[in-house]
């Protein structure tokens, strides 16, 4: 496994697997790797003959409230983990090598970042789409490999890709879960032993709301009444948003489409924000 911080360095590798033909999948991350990466790592795999991750703790997408001090680091195990599940290359740029002092280009997705709870992030959103672009120009990988987990960053990157004419073909792993339903996140490391106990809730309400499609329930009404009802028996989690949406808009859905329509939970847990859903 070769370990990469230099730009030019990356950009000299990625030339090198074109000229010998050999495909490349790439895992962007922001490190802590947890069972949902190693699982993105192992798609990844199987879609090509190189495996690149990027650990980058992208400045741009953590807002002004936002404690990017207290994001997590642990770069030793990261490395030890992507050898353990034998990534080719681990790419972990330096900030002032990506953002230089006088950068002033982003992209900005128009649609999607404006859905959910996006007018309040708009820099999230945006930090984010301009770092993955950079990632894709300097890596120039076959394949993108995005989590569901994070179904809105996902999307906006995938109409990104489709928008910007971007010759990667984009796959999404699907959710990765605790024993207890909890979706692997970094963030569950904040979580003391009684917020875990709540934090069960939110996947209590995603089952019980896919569970009542199964049975043939359509209307949105019911389905957001029954999953705001689980969510509020816990009194710590504080709601941002239940949404029903259609997976390639984002838009709210007039009636729950099986198999299609996405239930979508963002709650606060003391100070950690906690987001999952679950395709209906
Ligand atoms: P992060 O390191 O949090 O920026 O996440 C890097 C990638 O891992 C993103 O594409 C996430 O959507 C994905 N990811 C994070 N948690 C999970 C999970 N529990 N299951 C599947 N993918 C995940």
């Amino acid at each position: 496994m070769q370990t990469v911080s230099h730009i030019k360095e990356m950009e000299s590798l990625s030339s090198e697997f074109y000229l010998n033909k050999q495909t490349v999948a790439y895992v962007p991350t922001m490190g802590s790797l947890h069972e949902g990466h190693v699982r993105q790592i192992e798609l990844a795999k199987r879609k090509a003959g190189k495996v690149i991750v990027s650990i980058f703790i992208n400045p741009r997408q953590f807002g002004p409230n936002d404690e990017i001090i207290k994001y997590p680091s642990n770069l030793d195990i990261d490395l030890e983990i992507c050898k353990k599940f034998e990534v080719d290359v681990v790419f972990t740029p330096k900030v002032n090598s990506m953002f230089s002092p006088d950068f002033s280009t982003y992209v900005v997705e128009e649609k999607l970042s404006n859905r959910l709870s996006g007018p309040t992030r708009a820099y999230f959103f945006k930090g984010y789409a301009t770092v993955i672009t950079m990632f894709l120009n300097i890596i120039r990988p076959d394949v993108l490999v995005l989590g569901q987990k994070d179904i809105h960053q996902t999307s906006i990157v995938k109409k990104v890709v489709k928008d910007l004419h971007f010759p990667v073909q984009t796959i999404v792993q699907p959710i990765v879960r605790e024993a207890d339903g909890l979706a692997c996140a970094t963030s569950n490391r904040f979580l003391d032993s009684q917020e875990r106990i709540e934090a069960k809730k939110i996947y209590e309400a995603l089952q019980r709301c896919k569970d009542l499609v199964a049975k043939g329930v359509t209307s949105p009404d019911r389905v957001l009444a029954e999953a705001t009802h689980i969510i509020t028996q816990s009194l710590k989690l504080r709601v941002v948003y239940i949404s029903l949406v259609d997976p390639s808009t984002l838009e709210p859905v007039s009636v729950i489409v099986p198999k299609k329509t996405v239930l979508i939970i963002s709650v606060w847990l003391g100070n950690t924000r906690l987001n999952d859903n679950i395709t209906l």
